[in-house]
């Protein structure tokens, strides 16, 4: 593994001195490959931080186009990028903030037959989607191969956040088993922006620390923050022994 370049150091010297991050850390982050699926409300802090930490490369993956609506929470776009590909909007300012990473942008829709190729080749898939059926291909798909998987959700004043490491805890599917019957959830529902920032670094947090292997994971653990109520409680949940998707693993 390369050595970090004088210009790096200084860029990153406030992980650098971190005891859990160092140089052999950063090395790590400079390493990791991770795919931000959604480039929305949770896609933007997530990808932002990722970026800023010195993640070696990052794949963008939206396949809509920046829309005015979109801007009271996705604040990786901006009036200039209005009707531009997201992918196209975020890959630009990622390479503003850090021009040291491989930014890789994917403008495809995520469908059970492609997921298999676009996350090939990465240590970590963030899901930073906007819908059930989306997370239901990620979850299997990272599952199958191994692959550890962040997940994030946003509703009105509420957020969530769970890790999913095959083999060492409940997959997505444990927890969640199927999508809502469709109409009970309303396909744009009203969501603070803020939460969604929240959320999506808490993501950021949980990929740095699964790429470092430090610390402790939300790994059999859904974190929950209220906004309105200014609280944060962690339901504990565990691996379904009928789930179709992880049941054959072995832990
Ligand atoms: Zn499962």
């Amino acid at each position: 593994m390369s050595d970090l370049t004088d210009r790096e150091r200084k860029r990153y010297t406030r992980n650098l001195i971190l005891e859990e991050i160092g140089e052999a850390g950063q090395l790590k982050l400079k390493a990791g490959k991770v795919l931000v699926v959604g480039t929305g409300g949770l896609g933007s802090p997530a990808l932002y931080y990722l970026a800023a930490a010195g993640v070696g490369t990052l794949g963008v993956m939206d396949n809509d186009c920046v829309d005015l609506s979109n801007l009271q929470r996705q604040i990786i776009h901006s009036m200039e990028d209005l009707g531009k590909p997201k992918t196209v909007s975020a890959c630009e300012k990622l390479a503003k903030l850090n021009c040291e990473i491989n930014i890789v942008p994917v403008q495809e829709r995520l469908t059970p037959e492609n997921v298999g190729r676009i996350m090939d080749g990465y240590d970590v898939v963030v899901d930073a989607t906007d819908n059930f059926p989306t997370r239901f291909v990620l979850n299997e798909a990272c599952v199958k191969a191994g692959k550890p998987f962040v997940h994030g959700g946003i509703l009105g004043f509420v957020g969530q956040a769970m890790t999913v490491v095959p083999g060492r805890g409940p997959c997505w599917q444990c927890v969640f088993h199927e999508p809502p019957p469709s109409g009970t959830v309303p396909a744009a529902p009203g969501v603070l922006g803020a939460v969604a920032g929240t959320i999506g670094t808490i993501q950021a947090a949980e990929v740095v620390k699964l790429l470092l292997g430090t610390g402790k994971l939300l790994v059999g653990r859904l974190l929950i923050y209220d906004a309105l109520e200014a609280l944060f409680r962690e339901v504990q949940v565990k691996r379904d022994p009928r789930c179709p998707v992880c049941s054959g693993i072995l832990i």
